[in-house]
């Protein structure tokens, strides 16, 4: 099959879909695959690495799409993309549908079979595609808090692990999903003295089995929201309620409780945020400040580490797109339910009905 990788075009996006590694395996097993020049330079990945594993380099875009029956992405297609898509090709990448109806109506016209990384089920549960990017801004929010604690940063001047005669730092993670959990682990890992919220109590059973009590595992509530207000240096918000908007968990009112110089780091917010103060920012200017507390609210974490970003977000792609190389979409997505759970638009219809739902359209 003919592979096409192009540069991503989104605003501060360095991720690649394919590695050199997952061009290898894919050209031994007699697929082309063709990388658009420069693809691969903001993960660290340049051109010759792609040309030794077998790649075609194509400087024209028009040309790389023109030529291929399958298009590996990061992130959603941009209007210009949109365009230069067909009906008879292939697209493979994030998609985000529910949240943006013109790109919907956009990919429904160009009649091509669309299927999106972060709906893909996993047969133990979980969306397979999505986790990885989560275990990466879980792991950053620790480091982007510890940053922010720092005096120059607006924070309070408190270093995570302490010192030998100095407590270390009280770090809560409200929501211990794969976001928090990483959260919770790197923090421990610092010597910082880690508490975890969540509303699941199956959740927190789990925490609490595999750190052996390591962790403080608190089941959520106002009350022990309230608390975790008070005593705390570091926290971060890593909630998910699916299909919904974060529940704002701390309101501007609760700010006035916290130390003077205290952190939130809101990994939620690309879900609209958990805290109330919370906006969107960006890796150029991450962290502002609120009534004294210090907020790190980046929507788009992986970003800045985009090497291990790409890394980990291929080796869970790769299976698929292997499947789809050899098997063609039709065979691929027929074999695997949880595969096809991926599939959101075909042939000109919504096949994904959370989507179709959230535009009033037939799936
Ligand atoms: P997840 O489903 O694995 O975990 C979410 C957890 O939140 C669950 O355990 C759930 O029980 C808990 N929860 C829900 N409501 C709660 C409440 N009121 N109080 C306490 N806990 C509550 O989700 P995840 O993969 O860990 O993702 C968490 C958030 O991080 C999502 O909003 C996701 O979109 C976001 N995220 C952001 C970035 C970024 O770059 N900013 C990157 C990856 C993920």
């Amino acid at each position: 099959m003919k592979i096409a990788v192009p540069k991503e075009i989104k605003n501060h996006e360095y991720r690649v879909a394919l590695t050199p590694t997952g061009v290898r395996e894919l050209v031994g097993r007699g697929h082309q695959v063709t990388i658009q020049t420069g693809a691969g330079e903001g993960a660290g990945f340049p051109d010759t690495q792609y040309q030794t594993a077998g790649a075609l380099i194509e400087s024209d875009v028009a040309s790389l799409w023109d030529g291929a029956e399958l298009i590996v992405k990061v992130k959603e297609p941009q209007p210009e993309e949109v365009e230069r898509l067909r009906a008879d090709q292939t697209l493979f990448t994030y998609l985000h549908l529910a949240a943006e109806e013109e790109l919907t109506r956009g990919l429904m016209a160009t009649g091509a079979t669309c299927i999106a990384y972060e709906t893909i089920t996993a047969p133990e549960g979980g969306l397979p595609l999505l986790s990885p990017m989560s275990a990466v801004a879980g792991r950053m929010a620790v480091q982007a808090g510890a940053h922010s604690l720092e005096k120059a940063q607006g924070g309070s001047g408190v270093l995570l692990p302490g010192v030998p005669g100095v407590a270390p730092a009280r770090v809560t993670v409200i929501g211990g999903g794969v976001v928090g959990e990483n959260a919770a682990r790197m923090a421990l890992g610092l010597g910082a003295d880690v508490t975890v919220l969540d509303k699941s109590l199956p959740r927190l059973d789990t925490l609490d089995d595999r750190y052996q009590g390591r962790m403080k595992t608190v089941f959520s509530t106002a009350d022990t929201l309230d608390e975790a207000v008070r005593e705390s240096d570091l926290i971060i918000g890593a909630v998910l309620v699916p299909g919904a908007a974060a529940p704002k968990l701390i309101t501007r009112a609760m700010l006035a409780d916290m130390t003077p110089g205290s952190v939130l780091v809101d990994v939620a917010i690309d879900q609209g945020g958990c805290f109330e103060t919370s906006k969107p920012t960006t890796h150029a200017e991450p962290a502002y400040v609120v009534d004294g507390v210090v907020h790190y609210c980046v929507a788009n974490m992986p970003g800045a580490v985009a090497r291990t970003s790409t890394q980990a977000l291929t080796n869970a792609t790769m299976p698929f797109v292997m499947a789809l190389a050899d098997k063609g979409w039709k065979s691929a997505l027929a074999e695997d339910p949880h595969f096809l759970s991926g599939l959101n638009v075909q042939g000109g219809r919504i096949t994904y009905r959370a989507v179709a739902e959230a535009f009033g359209l037939e799936s």
